[in-house]
């Protein structure tokens, strides 16, 4: 069949699956899809395409049919490739058991976005026979919601999940406080006691503070009298690379005071480890091997793999999956606490809440 034959193909096949007009764009569309040798002569295609298409549309339709039979009938669609049903794969599967945690603030109720990760790591579960934990992460006092902490577990059970294992990370803050111990034994984290503006100029010019230098001892020292401080007088960073290209990810505090009483420790301890410290810490003793989080977490994946590389713990694998966002149902957990105090909703059963 030449050139001219084969458009003449198309434009009749296109014609009668279009209720017997055929468009020029579509029969082009076609003949470069399905014959990519003439895309280099797209003058040609194009002329040829309207001449035929002019044609075509002034048969009738038994003309049209009694044409297209004589070239051998309809042209055949390419199938299209069908998107493969189900999760990706995870990688890294091999000899080991693949555990997975979902791990929410108790700072209120549940909403949709956690459904979603919570039900994605149970999936991962079941499809690898691995093991899945649930972990309560309470260690910023300020963002306690105390009735998370019953409502998190009904409501991963009203989900149909039933976690491996479930640990609150305010029962495991000695064991924070020897890993940040041990950070600074080996160079690892300094004891910082700069103004946070301060440090941020400096930060901000990839200028590293005074304390960066600071002996082991002298570290020692500082984090053995932590614990009298103030809030606000001294933090502990983790070293990352003083010239990183994101400065956020620059000496990150990985401990700090907080002057607040918590909702289950009371007042005992003052010195909390910030978020990507007790995460780190916790996921590798708990032996996670892969990480599914928000995009959002991608700046704090990177954190953490400095303090992985520092201990020289295998990294897990990180995933991160898109943002969830739905028109006209309010997600932030702290902006729905504050429209229900307001009383621009009704309560946490509001429907106009991700909850
Ligand atoms: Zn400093």
């Amino acid at each position: 069949m030449d050139i001219e034959e084969t458009i003449y193909k198309y434009a009749l096949t296109n014609a009668i699956e279009h209720g017997n007009k055929c468009q020029v764009g579509s029969v082009i569309g076609m003949v470069m899809s399905k014959n990519p040798e003439m895309r280099k002569d797209p003058k040609t295609v194009s002329q040829l395409a309207g001449k035929l298409v002019a044609k075509v549309n002034n048969l009738t339709p038994e003309e049209q049919q009694k044409e297209v039979e004589s070239l051998g009938g309809l042209e055949q669609h390419a199938k299209k490739e069908e998107k493969p049903k189900g999760l990706p794969e995870l990688k890294n599967t091999e000899d080991k058991k693949v555990t997975l945690r979902f791990a929410p603030n108790p700072s209120g109720p549940l909403h949709i976005g956690h459904a979603r990760a919570a039900i994605l790591n149970k999936l991962y579960q079941e499809k690898y026979n691995g093991k899945l934990i649930l972990r309560i992460e309470d260690t910023d006092p300020k963002r306690v919601e105390p009735d998370a902490y019953d409502a998190i577990p009904q409501d991963i059970k009203w989900l149909g999940i039933e976690p491996d294992e479930i640990y609150t990370q305010s029962d495991r803050l000695e064991i924070y406080y020897e890993y940040a111990q041990k950070a600074i034994e080996i160079g690892a984290a300094y004891m910082c006691k700069c103004d946070g503006g301060e440090f941020k100029k400096l930060k901000d010019n990839c200028q590293p503070c005074p304390c960066r230098s600071h002996t082991i001892e002298e570290n020692m020292e500082l984090w053995n009298n932590f614990e009298n401080m103030e809030e606000g007088e001294a933090v502990l960073r983790i070293k990352t690379d003083i010239n990183h290209k994101n400065p956020a990810i620059r000496d990150w505090v990985a401990m700090r005071i907080v002057n607040q009483e918590h909702p289950r420790l009371g007042n005992k301890y003052k010195i909390y480890p910030m978020m990507n410290f007790s995460v780190t810490v916790d996921d590798h003793l708990m032996g996670m091997t892969h990480v599914l989080r928000g995009k959002d977490h991608l700046a704090n994946s990177e954190k953490q793999t400095y303090l992985y590389k520092h201990f020289g713990w295998d990294v897990p694998e990180f995933i991160h999956y898109g943002r969830l966002k739905m028109d006209d149902v309010e997600l932030s957990t702290s902006k729905a606490r504050e429209g229900i105090e307001n009383k621009t909703y009704t309560g946490w059963d509001d429907p106009r809440l991700g909850t």
